[in-house]
């Protein structure tokens, strides 16, 4: 069982995350990996550096994408593949989608591109069930000001049109696959958000 977790910034999927894992951790045990790229291993966690280098100014939106994919492939083969060889559930916070949304249409390299490029590191390991967290661009921003005070300091009309962009993407995917991704409207009260994201993957494994 690989569940991924997807969508925009302010859409409160860190909250949702952690105490969701908390509870099925203590329902599952060992039974269950919580994970995020670059997770830990030495290598990925050596290529997420160069990404967040502030130094690396100049860096380049397809050499980005190519260092997230780069990353994701090393967490895949050392953490994913054999947490699922285990028989573990494995809960990542983002994937694939991501990049598409956020490098594909958000920085605009081109969906298609970013998706090929995806699929030569992913060799085909796609999650079960990908629960996307739907917040509108200006709530969710709202929301990041609120509480991450300067994580966005300044809503300015390019930081919205990225946000909206990266925004549409996931909701093109959403559309596109709607057997995996399932989209909860993020826009409600931690509480609801979570029973309905409990709901859609009891839905998927009664069990
Ligand atoms: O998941 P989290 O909210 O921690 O994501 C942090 C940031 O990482 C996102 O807001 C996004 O700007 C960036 N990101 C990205 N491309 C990815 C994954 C994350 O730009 N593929
Ligand atoms: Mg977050």
């Amino acid at each position: 069982k690989f569940i991924s977790f997807e969508g925009p910034d302010g859409a409160g999927k860190t909250s949702v995350i952690k105490i969701l894992g908390d509870e099925l951790q203590a329902k599952l045990g060992n039974q269950l990996m919580l994970t995020r790229e670059p997770g830990g291993n030495s290598i990925s966690e050596a290529i997420r550096q160069i990404i967040l280098d502030p130094k690396n100014t100049q860096m380049d939106a397809r050499t980005e994408a190519l260092l997230y994919a780069a990353a994701r492939r090393q967490h895949l083969v050392e953490q994913i593949i054999p947490a699922l060889d285990r028989g573990q559930v494995v809960l990542c916070d983002r994937y694939v989608d991501s990049s598409i949304a956020y490098q594909g249409a958000g920085r605009e390299i081109g969906e298609r591109e970013v998706w090929n490029m995806n699929q030569f590191a992913i060799d085909g390991l796609e999650p079960d069930l990908t629960i996307y967290l739907d917040i509108k661009s200006e709530e969710g921003i709202r929301r990041i000001m609120e509480h991450r005070t300067g994580e966005i300091n300044r809503l300015d009309v390019e930081q919205l049109e990225f946000h909206q962009r990266v925004r549409q993407s996931y909701l093109h995917l959403q559309r596109a696959y709607p057997q995996r991704i399932k989209l909860i409207d993020a826009s409600q009260p931690l509480d609801v958000v979570i029973s309905m994201v409990k709901k859609t993957i009891l839905q998927k494994y009664p069990n």
